[in-house]
Formats: structure tokens, sequence, C-alpha cells
């Protein structure tokens, strides 16, 4: 008999009961580090008193209003992201694929009112992870999720990453322009080159197409900046985000200049949740930690610790790890030894990881986390790779 919660995934047997900072606790008293941070999403850990409070404190004045009026806390939000960013007014929803879906109908939506009405495909990236929806399963293009659900939705094109010649390729008189995640997440924490970054922003330029760029795992402070796409020194036209933003409170946005921005008119899209009073505060107390002096570049330093940890112990032990990728503390460490065993065993040290795509194991631990915390963790990770090799000996080397 099919269980009543619906069984799309394949859970862990462990269910939590409270959180402080960077650690979980089961009931019997069980404690795991954090470095999985519900997806990327916890980005102030659990039970941050600011954040806590102002969900509590804006629960108990009002919740839901709608978008009919003015939600003075979504105002608020927005223009400490258009202060902290390139945009110039942001759209807020609910979740990555719905932010995603309406950066991709304001690129159109500026196309046709720029007297380019045919012009309306993406190209998009192998490896791509652009949430669940019907389009967005197009936009990232992986027949493992396409599977079974009908003709995909048209308008997205697929090229190699870091591949300038290809994607020059893919342009036709019906591209509306280029989406990316500046740093893959789902697909295996893959960079794309700043040079390569850069040279899709000239790309654009050249062929009058829009540059949007998927921050929703790698926005928010993730890299140890705002967001990642700055490391690279280049402006985009649209921005989703999503994840973070709310430190593990339901938020989404869309961030884009006014020449795009302004053709999202009054009507053409809308939302019954996102931007609430209670969203909003949650992504206010976030900002109020993240846009501290120096909290970014503190995430930064400690991504350094964690990444120099990992290098130690991938030189330590070959034959279980071969390479550490990604930025701040958005990392992964390439396994020799199957990613999904790895990550059990992992459990079992007390250590929650997430794995991604191209074997890779995801360390993206709460941006609040301290330098010993990531030590314990590389501690924990190489005493689950003994772990595996003693479990299947046929990996041992
Ligand atoms: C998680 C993710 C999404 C989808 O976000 P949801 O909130 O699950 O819809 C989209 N893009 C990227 C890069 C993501 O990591």
């Amino acid at each position: 008999m099919i269980a009543s919660l619906m069984p799309t995934y394949n859970r862990a047997d462990l269910a939590f009961e409270r959180g402080d900072g960077v650690w979980l606790y089961t009931s019997d008293g069980r404690r795991y580090l954090d470095f999985g941070a519900g997806i990327a999403t916890s980005s102030l850990g659990h039970g941050h008193p600011h954040l806590v409070g102002a969900i509590a404190e804006q629960a108990g004045r009002v919740m839901h209003v709608s978008n009919l009026y003015r939600v003075p806390q979504a105002e608020r939000l927005a223009q400490r992201l258009v202060d902290a960013s390139f945009a110039d007014s942001v759209f807020f929803c609910n979740s990555g694929a719905e932010a995603n879906e309406g950066m991709v109908k304001m690129m159109r939506r500026a196309m046709y009112a720029g007297g380019h009405p045919e012009r309306t495909r993406m190209i998009c990236f192998n490896g791509a992870f652009h949430g669940r929806t019907l389009a967005m399963l197009s936009a990232t293009g992986n027949e493992k999720y396409l599977q079974g659900f009908g003709t995909p939705v048209d308008g997205f094109d697929h090229v190699p990453m870091n591949n300038l010649n290809a994607v020059r390729d893919a342009i036709t008189p019906h591209t509306a322009g280029i989406l990316i995640e500046p740093i893959q997440g789902e697909g295996g924490v893959r960079s794309a080159d700043g040079r390569f970054l850069r040279e899709l922003r000239s790309t654009c330029d050249e062929f009058g197409l829009l540059l949007g760029f998927d921050e929703v795992q790698c926005g928010m402070g993730r890299t140890g900046r705002l967001f990642a796409h700055e490391w690279a020194g280049v402006k985009p036209d649209v921005v989703s985000t999503a994840k973070g933003i709310g430190g593990g409170f339901p938020l989404g946005a869309i961030l884009a200049t006014e020449a795009v921005a302004k053709h999202l008119t009054a009507g053409s899209h809308g939302t019954t949740f996102g931007g609430s009073p209670l969203a909003c505060a949650a992504g206010n107390a976030v900002l109020d930690v993240v846009l501290q002096p120096d909290f970014l570049d503190g995430v930064a330093r400690t991504g350094e610790v964690l990444r120099e940890a990992l290098e130690a112990l991938a030189e330590a032990q070959p034959d279980a790890f071969n390479g550490v990728r990604g930025r701040g503390l958005m990392l992964g460490i390439h396994c020799v030894l199957p990613n999904t065993a790895l990550q059990a065993a992992c459990m079992a040290e007390g250590l929650l990881v997430v794995a991604a795509g191209e074997n890779v194991l995801r360390l993206v631990p709460p941006l609040v986390v301290s330098e010993e915390e990531c030590r314990d963790a590389v501690q924990r990770l190489g005493r689950a790779a003994a772990r595996v090799r003693q479990a299947e000996p046929a990996h041992a080397s």
C-alpha cells in the first residue's frame, strides 16, 4: 500500500526534533553536523535567534495579505537587494523553480516588447538544474527527470559549459537569451569560468540577447559574495535566487535591471503567496546578518579553511577522493568511492552531506559555520571513507 506521504523521495530513516546552529538533534538524542543545510537553504543554521524572533513577531502581527496591497516588508527587502546588487527591481515568489519561470517569462517579454516576438528560446547548459516545473524540466534538460512527463516544453537549447564556440553556434534568430548557473549545484558543483561568464556577457551584447543567472543555490552569500557572478565582475540582466534567501522559510526572488523588469507590467505576472509579510520578514532578518560588514569575507575565509581540509583529505585518501570543486561554502569533493555509499557512511559518522552529479559530495553548511566545525566535518568524512572501504572491499586499493 502506498505511503500516505507520497513517496517521491528516497528518504533516510532519520527525523530531527530540533536544531541549534550547525547541529541537528533526533528525539533519541543523537546529533548530526549539518553540512547539507536542507540543500544549501538554512543559511543561518538552525534556531538562529534573530531569524526565529523576526518570524515569530511578524506571524503574530500579520502573515499574509496578498499582493493587492502594499507590503512594507517586501518594499524594504527589495530596496536592500537593489542597493546591494546590479539590480534595479525585484519580484518575490516562493521557490527556485518559480523564480526561474518568472526569469524566463521576463526575458521573453522584454524581447516581445522590443519588437522581437520571435525571440523566445534560451540557451542552457549540459548538467544544469533549474527546477521541476514543466518548463524548468526542459531548461534542465536531464532525460531522467523528463521521462514520462510528455513532450518537453519547447524553447531550451543545451550546449556544453565553458565552451564559447558551442554557445555562438547555438544562437539563432529565435534566441532570446542565455540561462546559466555560475556554479552548477545539482550537476556536481561545476563552476563556469569567470572568463566564460564575461564572454557570455559580450556575446549577449553582440547579438542583442539577455543574460540570466540562476543563483538559486550559489546566491545569497553562499560563495562569499552576495551573488556568485560578482567574482567574475560581470553584470547580468536578470538573476533568480531562492534557497538561502529566507534562511529556511520559503522565498524566491527575481532581480533585474530596469531595462528588462519594466516589461513585466501590472497584470503580466503574479503569485498569491510570493512576497508575503512573513516571508519578507524572514528575508530581511537573513539580510541583517549576511549584509553585516565582514560577514561575507568571513564566509570566504571559512570556505578556504574547509577547502584546504578537503584537499588534504583527498591527498591523504586518493583511493576515496580526487579533487575539490566550488567556491566559498559551496564546495564539492569528487569521489572515487560511490558518493551515495559515502553519504550514508557520513550519516553513520554524524555528518549530513548531499550527493550531487558526477559522483560528487556537496558540502554546503550554514554560512555561520565555524572553522572548527569545518575541520570536524572533514574528519568525519575521512572516517566515513574508511567505513565504505570496509563494507565494499572491491573498492579498496
Ligand atoms: C534547487 C534549485 C532550483 C529549484 O529550486 P526549488 O525551490 O526546488 O524550486 C533551481 N535552480 C537551482 C540552481 C537550484 O539549485
